[in-house]
């Protein structure tokens, strides 16, 4: 310790001033929520020049993608021989810049290729973009309150740790997930009415013997028959080996994920406890791959479908099937049905290669708002229709096509923009068919 060195004990006394106002900010547009599809959104806003505010409950960027460690990219290429990729944009730059620093796996099974990525170089990528465009970010900010008034968003009224913030745009996204905006504007919203749709908590496994490790089938296979014997509820759950990185995610749990505070927060516990039992079902089924595990992270509670807005249009599972090629349509995949609405396993249906369906805008926007646009997990869509255009892929594409909705509508509607305007903007997302080598 140097002699001139003088430890600190002077203090100064404050007292909360009794009229302590909100602090106020404002943007030209708003992007409540950054999962996957706020950050879209967002990048995307910026990019078109708007002055971006990104708000997220969460201390951290990146939502789900990166917090609950959901780890593989789906419905980002065709499905079958000729893989093209659906959506560009974001989803180029993470490609090439995770890829490059060999943060990603692409896992090419018979008929899909998916992409499993390292959260944490995820996690990094977000914050230097976000931050390189110039946006302006509320974390730990929980939106509690929506100002609507004559069919537009006026404001949010925020709460964080340090105090409370008022934000005002004048253009709105909605990509929480659960259709916080929507909801609190007072807004009608959906909700499944057959029983939840399962969340999963996510868990990483660390220091996996590669030359051992069992292939999808044979844990699925013992999966069925020893589940219960580890307490495993779920009898078809997934491990996603990550090649050369010697670890696994595991998706394994099922666990409700109620719209309640106290539930959600007890059910966030017992998720551990579930997959636990399945990092034990591995370490006792296939020792030699797993015996020397340790569990590297547990994410947050994962949330698949719980609330979600009610658009000018509800897609519904006849339009997916059909692939119908709307108008106003803003994203494209061709993931299947993944409905998780079974504590012990998911209805999973794949389409025949090929197969395209698409998001229409209509779906995304609330009929009774001018100026909000949904992105992501909470669009308007059947039970069956969420559980396939919520991946990252489309959501992705979403995200991006929502800031272009409110970029072109400006102080008018999102419902009168034009629609032409709107295709040509995003047409590598609707009409592009390049591939990429490593698919
Ligand atoms: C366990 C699990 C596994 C999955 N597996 C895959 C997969 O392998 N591949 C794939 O592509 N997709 C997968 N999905 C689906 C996909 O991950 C999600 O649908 C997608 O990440 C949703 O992104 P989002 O941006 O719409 O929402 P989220 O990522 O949920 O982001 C919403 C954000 O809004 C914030 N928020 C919510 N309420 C408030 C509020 N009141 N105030 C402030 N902020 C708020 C939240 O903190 C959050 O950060 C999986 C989902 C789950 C749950």
């Amino acid at each position: 310790m140097s002699e001139k060195y003088k430890i600190p004990t002077a203090t100064i006394i404050k007292t909360r001033s009794q009229d302590q106002k909100p602090w106020d900010v404002e943007a030209e547009i708003c992007v409540a929520g950054a999962g996957i599809s706020g950050i879209a959104a967002a990048l995307e806003a910026a990019k078109l020049g708007r002055k971006v505010i990104l708000v997220d409950g969460l201390p951290a960027l990146g939502g789900q993608a990166v917090n609950s460690i959901i780890g593989t990219f789906c419905g980002l290429f065709a499905h079958g021989t000729d893989r093209y990729q659906f959506t560009h944009g974001i989803v180029d730059e993470i490609l090439d810049d995770l890829g490059r620093t060999g943060d990603l796996f692409y896992r090419k099974g018979p008929g899909w290729t998916t992409v499993f990525y390292d959260e944490i170089a995820l996690s990094r990528w977000i914050e230097k973009k976000v931050c390189a465009a110039g946006i302006e970010v509320i974390v730990g900010a929980v939106i509690r309150d929506v100002e609507f008034e004559d069919r537009r968003i006026r404001g949010l009224n925020i709460a964080t740790r340090y105090g409370d913030v008022r934000v005002k745009a004048n253009g709105f996204v909605d990509a929480t997930g659960d259709a916080v905006l929507s909801w609190l504007a007072g807004l009608p919203c959906r909700e499944p009415a057959d029983g939840p749709i399962y969340g999963t908590q996510m868990i990483v496994l660390e220091g996996v013997d590669e030359s051992h490790m069992p292939t999808r089938e044979e844990i699925g296979e013992r999966l069925l028959k020893k589940a219960k014997d580890y307490g495993v509820m779920r009898e078809d759950g997934l491990a996603f080996f990550f090649e050369g990185r010697g670890t696994v995610a595991l998706n394994m749990s099922h666990i409700e994920t109620p719209l309640e505070p106290l539930a959600a927060s007890r059910i966030g516990l017992e998720g551990k406890s579930q997959a636990d039992n399945a990092a034990s079902f591995l370490r006792g089924e296939f020792p030699k791959a797993f015996d020397k595990t340790r569990v590297r992270a547990y994410g947050l509670p994962g949330v698949r479908q719980t609330r979600w807005i009610t658009g000018s249009y509800h897609l519904v599972e006849a339009d997916i099937r059909a692939g119908t090629k709307f108008d106003d349509a803003v994203a494209r995949t061709g993931w299947g049905f993944e409905i998780h609405d079974k504590p012990e396993g998911i209805y999973w249906e794949n389409f025949e290669d090929g197969h395209v369906h698409y998001v229409p805008l209509r779906s995304m926007t609330p009929r009774d708002a001018d100026n909000l646009v949904a992105a992501g997990r909470c669009i308007d869509a059947d039970v069956a229709a969420l559980s396939s255009v919520r991946v990252m892929g489309p959501c992705m594409a979403m995200g991006a096509a929502a800031a272009h909705a409110l970029d072109l509508a400006g102080d008018g509607s999102v419902h009168q923009i034009d629609l032409a305007s709107l295709r040509n903007r995003l047409k590598d997302n609707l009409e592009s068919t390049t591939k990429r080598s490593e698919v």
